[in-house]
C-alpha cells in the first residue's frame, strides 16, 4: 500500500527535496496534496509531475490542475496517511496541530511549530497517537540513536557554526545580508539560513528538543562540528554515546521522516567512508560571540510564553535584516530586549500564543522603524 502524503511548503527547500526523494520511491508514496506560498508557477510545475488532487497557494486562482484548497482543509483531510510540515516560521503552527486533532502522521521540519506551542503539541499527538518524526538533521540523528528515552542521560546537538564561526565580533557586526546568506554546509530557506548564521538556529533546535524528546534544559548541549558529519548524538546514563553520522545531505533526513519506520535505498547517493573524511572536530561554542544561543536557552528555561517572544522578535527582525533595513546583531539585540519587556504567561492557549506573537511582532517593527 502506497503511503498518502501530503506536503506543506513544496516549492521551499525542504519541500523540493522531499520531492526528490518521492520520485526515486513511486511505489512508496502517492502525492495528495501539495501546498507553497507564491511561487504558483514551480507549484504548478509540481503538480503536473506529481499529480495531487489538491493543491494551495496564497493566490488560489492561480493553481492549475488540481484543485484549489486551502492548509487547514490539506491537515483536515483524513485520506492523507502523512503530512510534512515544510513551511518556513509560524505559519506552520496551525494546520499541524489540524493534521494531528485529524490523527494524520506528522514529518517535522518547522521547528517553530513546537518552539511556540510545544507543550500543547506534544501532549495533543500522544493523546491522538500521533507519530511525529522529526525532519530537522540533528533530531532526526537523535530519533535514530535513541532506544529507550528512559535511559538516555543527555542529548549532544552539533552545530557547524555557521558562515561566522571564525570571525570576529566586528566582522559580524557589519556582516551583509549576502555573508550571512553564505552558509559553508547548508543550502536552506533565507530564514533559517540567517538563523544558522546567529546560532538562533540552534537555540531554536535546543527548544525543539525538549519538547520532542521531553529532556531537560541542562542536559541538552550544543557542539560546535564544523564538518557536519555527525549529525547529533545521544548519552546513555553508562556514559555510552551513540551518534549517527552521514554525509551532509537534507534528503536523508527527509526519507527517514517520511517513510519511518521503514527504511529505503532511495535517494542515497554515494557510501560513506571514514578514511575519505579522515578528521572531525568539535569544540564549546563562543557564548558571547552567539548570543542568541544563551537567549534560546533562557527562554526555554522560563517556558511558558517565552519561547513565542524568542520565536516572534527573531523572525521579524530577521525579515527586517533580510530587507537590509537593520544589522546582524539588532536581531540579537532586539529578542533580548523583547524577553526583557515581556511579561510571561505560565501556559499559554494556542489564542494566548498568537496573540503575544502578534504583538511582539508589532513592537519589534515600531523599535526597529526607530533604528533606520
Ligand atoms: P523555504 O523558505 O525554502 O521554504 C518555505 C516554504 O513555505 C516555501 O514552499 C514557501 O512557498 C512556503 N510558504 C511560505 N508562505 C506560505 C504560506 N502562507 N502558505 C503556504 N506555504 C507557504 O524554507 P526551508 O525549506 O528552508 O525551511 C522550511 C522549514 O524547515 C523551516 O521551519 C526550517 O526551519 C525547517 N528546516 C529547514 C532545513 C533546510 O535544510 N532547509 C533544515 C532543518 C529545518 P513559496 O516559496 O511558494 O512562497
Ligand atoms: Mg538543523
Amino acid at each position: 500500500m502506497k503511503r498518502k502524503i501530503s506536503i506543506l511548503g513544496s516549492t521551499g527547500s525542504i519541500g523540493r527535496q522531499a520531492l526528490e526523494v518521492i520520485e526515486k520511491l513511486p511505489d512508496e508514496f502517492e502525492v495528495v496534496s501539495l501546498a507553497a506560498g507564491s511561487n504558483t508557477e514551480l507549484l504548478n510545475a509540481q503538480i503536473k509531475k506529481f499529480k495531487p488532487k489538491y493543491a494551495s497557494a496564497s493566490n488560489l486562482n492561480e493553481i492549475e490542475g488540481a484543485i484549489a484548497v486551502t492548509l487547514e482543509d490539506i491537515c483536515s483531510d483524513k485520506e492523507n496517511d502523512i503530512i510534512l510540515v515544510a513551511v518556513s516560521g509560524k505559519i506552520g503552527l496551525r494546520p499541524t496541530i489540524t493534521a494531528i486533532n485529524n490523527g494524520i502522521d506528522i514529518a517535522l521540519a518547522n521547528k517553530e511549530t513546537l518552539v511556540m506551542a510545544g507543550d500543547i503539541v506534544m501532549p495533543l499527538a500522544k493523546e491522538k497517537g500521533v507519530k511525529i518524526v522529526p525532519v530537522d538533521s540533528e533530531h532526526c540523528a537523535i530519533h535514530q540513536c535513541i532506544k529507550d528515552i528512559s535511559q538516555v542521560d543527555r542529548l549532544i546537538i552539533t552545530a557547524s557554526g555557521g558562515p561566522f564561526l571564525r570571525k570576529t565580533v566586528e566582522e559580524m557586526k557589519n556582516a551583509t545580508v549576502e555573508q550571512a546568506l553564505a552558509h559553508p554546509r547548508w543550502n536552506m530557506g533565507k530564514k533559517i539560513t540567517v538563523d544558522s548564521a546567529t546560532l538562533m538556529n540552534k537555540g531554536l533546535e535546543v527548544i525543539e528538543a525538549h519538547h520532542l524528546f521531553g529532556m531537560d534544559y541542562d542536559r541538552i548541549k550544543v557542539v560546535v562540528h564544523p564538518q557536519s558529519v555527525v549529525h547529533s548524538a545521544i548519552e546513555y546514563v553508562d556514559g555510552s554515546v551513540i551518534a549517527q553520522l552521514g554525509l551532509p545531505s537534507m534528503h536523508i533526513p527527509i526519507q527517514y521522516a517520511i517513510t519511518y519506520p521503514d527504511r529505503f535505498e532511495g535517494i542515497k547517493s554515494r557510501s560513506f567512508s571514514f578514511s575519505e573524511i579522515a578528521r572531525l572536530d568539535f569544540e564549546e561554542p563562543n557564548w558571547d560571540k552567539f548570543k542568541a544561543l544563551s537567549l534560546a536557552y533562557e527562554a526555554g528555561k522560563l517556558g511558558g510564553s517565552a519561547t513565542v517572544c524568542l520565536n516572534a522578535a527573531n523572525e521579524e527582525s530577521v525579515f527586517e535584516f533580510l530587507e537590509g533595513r537593520i544589522k546582524l546583531f539588532d536581531i540579537i539585540d532586539n529578542v533580548e530586549e523583547m524577553m526583557s519587556k515581556h511579561t510571561i504567561i505560565k501556559n499559554p492557549d494556542l489564542d494566548e500564543i498568537f496573540e503575544i506573537d502578534k504583538e511582539i511582532r508589532t513592537k519589534t517593527r515600531e523599535k526597529l522603524k526607530a533604528i533606520v
